[in-house]
C-alpha cells in the first residue's frame, strides 16, 4: 500500500445554493476511498474573478489520501460531475469546481493535470483559505499580493 500523501483541495461554487453545494462536497471528499479528511476552512463569499454570474462560495480542505494523483483528480471529477456541473465555455460559472491545488511536494505535468494549481498564487480565494488550515503554505508576500482582492469569510 502506497504512504499517505497531504493534500490540498480547492473547492468553489457559483450556481445553485454554493454554500449547501460545498458543504456537500466536503462530506464527499471525506467519503473518497483511502482517503481522510484532515481538516477545512471556513467559508469565503469572492466576487468572480475570470469568471461571471454570482458570487462564488470556496473553501480548502487538507486530506491524506493514498489514492495517486490521476485517482484522486478522478474521484474530483466524478464529483463535479454529480453536483450538475456543465463546461459550456471556459470559466463558465459552475456549480462545483474542485481544484486540486497541492499533492504532497509532487511537480506534476501532464495534459490533464497541472501540480502544483498554476493560478492558486494569485488568488485570494484560494490562499486565505488555505492559509487559515495550513499557514506555513502560503508566504506573506503572497497574502500581500492578493489583498484588495474581494473575498470575505462568511461566519
Ligand atoms: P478551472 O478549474 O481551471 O476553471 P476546470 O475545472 O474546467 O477549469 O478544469 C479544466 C481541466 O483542468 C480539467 O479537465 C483538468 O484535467 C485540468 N487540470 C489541470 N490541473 C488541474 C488541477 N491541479 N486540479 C484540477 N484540474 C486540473
Ligand atoms: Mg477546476
Amino acid at each position: 500500500m502506497r504512504e499517505p500523501v497531504r493534500v490540498y483541495i480547492g473547492l468553489g461554487a457559483n450556481l445553485g445554493d454554493p454554500a449547501a453545494t460545498v458543504r456537500s462536497a466536503i462530506a464527499g471528499l471525506a467519503a473518497l476511498p483511502h482517503t481522510t479528511l484532515l481538516a477545512t476552512s471556513g467559508l469565503y463569499r469572492s466576487t468572480p474573478v475570470d469568471s461571471g454570474g454570482p458570487d462564488y462560495v470556496n473553501a480548502v480542505a487538507a486530506l491524506d489520501t493514498r489514492l495517486t494523483a490521476p485517482a484522486l483528480l478522478a474521484g474530483l471529477q466524478a464529483q463535479e460531475q454529480q453536483a450538475g456541473r456543465e463546461r459550456p465555455y471556459r470559466n463558465a460559472p459552475r456549480t462545483l469546481d474542485l481544484d486540486l491545488l497541492l499533492f504532497g511536494s509532487a511537480r506534476i505535468a501532464s495534459p490533464a493535470l497541472t501540480v502544483p494549481h498554476p493560478r492558486m498564487a494569485g488568488r485570494a480565494f484560494v490562499l486565505l483559505p488555505l492559509a487559515e488550515i495550513a499557514p506555513g503554505l502560503v508566504p506573506p508576500e503572497w497574502l500581500r499580493a492578493v489583498e484588495g482582492q474581494g473575498v470575505w469569510r462568511l461566519l
